[in-house]
Parts: C-alpha cells; structure tokens; sequence
C-alpha cells in the first residue's frame, strides 16, 4: 500500500510510518518540522520504501500527486501540545482548520477516494466529564487557547464528516487521549518526557497545580496499531473513536511514579498553574477514555503497561546524557 503520512516526523507519525514499513508499505511522510524533528525519522531515511517532504500543507506544491498516488492518508499535521497551544492560538486555527480543508479539498479535486484518517483528540470532550462518543460536549469560553485548540479539532470532526457524506469517502476519526513513549518532546509542555528528564538529572519534578488531574496514558506503540485497525474501518467511518489506554493515574502519582522507577533522588515541586502556562487557567482535572467502541469495532489492547513505558523511557535517557557526557 502507499501510505501517506502528514506530520510524519511528528512523535504519532514517526511511529505510524515505522509500523507501515514493517508492513512492507511504501510511506511518504510531510511534515514541516514545527514539532516534528528530522531526528524522529532518521534511522527510516535509509529505507528505500520511505520518502521524505519538509513542507506545510498549506503550501505543498507536491500535495495533489501525493494525495493522488495515496491509498490510505493519515492526517497527524497540528499545532500541538500545551505551551505552543498557548503562545499560537492564530497558527492553531490556521493550521489545525486550515489544513484538513487544504487536504480534503486536495482529495476531491483529484477525484480519488483513499482511506482517510483524521487525527481528533480527547480535548474535544472540554470540561466533559463523560468521556464516551455519544456524550454532549462543553466548552468553557474564558479557557482561551485551550478552547480554541478543543474546537479546531472538533472542526477537524466535522470536516472529516462532511466529506465522508457528501464525497462518500471513507474517514476515520479517532479521538486520540494523552500518548506516550519514546521520541515525545518534553520542550511542548508533554508531562512524562519531562519527569523523566527531570528525574534522570535529579533536579525536582514540576507538577503542575497539586497534581490531584488525572490522565490516562496509552503507549504510542499501542496508539498506532489502534490508528492502523480504524483506518479503513467501515464500522467506524465517519464516527468518532475514543483512542487510549483506559487506566488512570493521578499526575502527582505518575511523578512518584517516575521517582520510584528510576531510583532518583529527585524531589516534587508543586508549580502553580498560571506560572506553568502564564495565564488564568482552569485545568482538565480527569480525562479518561471509554474505550468500548474501540474495543467492540477493533480487536484492540494495549500491550505496554504504564510502568513498561515508563522503564523503557529511564533507559533511552539514560543512555542519551551518558552519550552527551562521555562527548563532553
Ligand atoms: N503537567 C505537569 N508538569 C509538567 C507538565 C505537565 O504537572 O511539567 C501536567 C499538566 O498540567 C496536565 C498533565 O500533566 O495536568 C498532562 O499534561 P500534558 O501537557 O502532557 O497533556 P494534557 O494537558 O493535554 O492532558
């Protein structure tokens, strides 16, 4: 199959790219490089099946071959993550809006009908506190940049099931919930690749408000293999998927956690949240997937435990500052 990938040197479209090659697929990734890292993909430029673009999708030159030649299209390319949701509310929308019409446009126009996958996210749930597909959702107006960031993918939704109806494409939407596991940067505000870098330096942990806020954390090994079983799921065409691991931790938990696994004599500093993200701010205090349409129309599970990921995050650090040590 050729796939392609936008946001592919992304953290989810490095890992999606690297499972479509062990598939024997052919993979053009796009990705302009605003959080993706030409480091993700670099051990896959040598693979003669992978192919890679640094552009914006807005501006593309190569977008209608490339969707023209596509048989399944995943669609990652976003402003994410917390500290650039923040400080870029304009590049959100035109990005995150702008963006999947610039690409489901590029779809009609050539007239060809791959299989879509459309990247939606837990944020879309707002203050929500029923995490399942059919829940209504609520917004809090004054949460700024974090609203505008849960709508631009609510709008992603909506797009994708627009086309699905009036093109007859198919379209997967998965609701993907907070991600882990390697090549996940810490410098976008993402909590675990922070503790983990906090804790292997030994310096404190910065959890943010009293950490009582609850995640659910899914490994990304785990999350590309869901995204691969939706892609191309007639049952789920055009309906939101909720994607993660349903296991909950508290994140001042998840810091002791990491502290413990790593045997770091590292310390918890409590940071309170308009210092961590500069302005007033109301968090998500629990997001939590129901995960029963995922379980009853994929035969998804996910592998890692959280203390697997967690183990396996201490040793690749571990061993990038005893690399950056021994270069000193
Ligand atoms: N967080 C934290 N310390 C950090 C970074 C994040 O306590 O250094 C908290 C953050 O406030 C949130 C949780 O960890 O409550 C998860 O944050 P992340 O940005 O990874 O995901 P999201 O907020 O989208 O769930």
């Amino acid at each position: 199959m050729n796939i392609l990938i936008t946001g592919g040197a992304g953290f989810i479209g490095s890992h999606l790219a690297e499972l479509h090659l062990n598939n024997g697929d052919n993979v053009l990734a796009v990705d302009d490089l605003s959080t993706g890292s030409r480091s993700n993909i670099e051990p896959l430029l040598d693979d003669g099946d992978f192919r890679f673009e640094v552009s914006n999708l807005l501006d593309w030159p190569e977008l209608e071959d490339a969707v023209a030649d596509a048989d399944r299209i995943y669609h990652l390319a976003a402003v994410v993550g917390m500290f650039r949701v923040l400080d870029e509310p304009v590049e959100v929308m035109r990005v995150n809006v702008g963006g999947t019409e610039t690409l489901l446009e590029a779809v009609v126009r050539m007239g060809v009908s791959p299989e879509i996958l459309i990247a939606s996210s837990s944020s879309v749930y707002g203050a929500g506190k029923h995490l399942n597909e059919e829940a209504e959702l609520v917004f809090v107006p004054e949460q700024g940049g974090l609203t505008g960031y849960a709508l631009s993918k609510l709008a992603n939704e909506i797009q994708a099931i627009a086309y699905a109806r009036e093109h007859g494409l198919s379209v997967a939407v998965p609701r993907i919930f907070n991600t882990v596991g390697p090549r996940q940067a810490g410098s976008y505000g993402f909590v675990l690749p922070r503790f983990v870098r906090q804790a292997i330096e030994g310096i404190p942990l910065t959890v943010f408000g009293d950490g009582s806020q609850t995640r659910s954390f899914c490994d990304v090994r785990d999350t590309v293999e869901a995204l691969e079983m939706l892609a191309g799921n007639r049952a789920t065409s055009g309906r939101p998927v909720n994607v993660g691991n349903a296991r909950e931790i508290s994140i001042l938990n998840l810091a002791q956690l990491v502290i413990e696994r790593s045997e770091s004599p590292s310390t918890i500093d409590f940071v309170p949240f308009e210092e961590a993200y500069g302005e007033k701010f109301r968090t998500i205090e629990q997001r939590r997937p129901d995960t029963e349409r995922l379980e009853e129309t994929t035969r998804f599970h996910p592998r890692w435990t959280l203390e697997q990921t967690i183990d396996d995050l201490i040793e690749r650090e571990m061993a990038t500052s005893f690399k950056q040590e021994a270069r000193a």
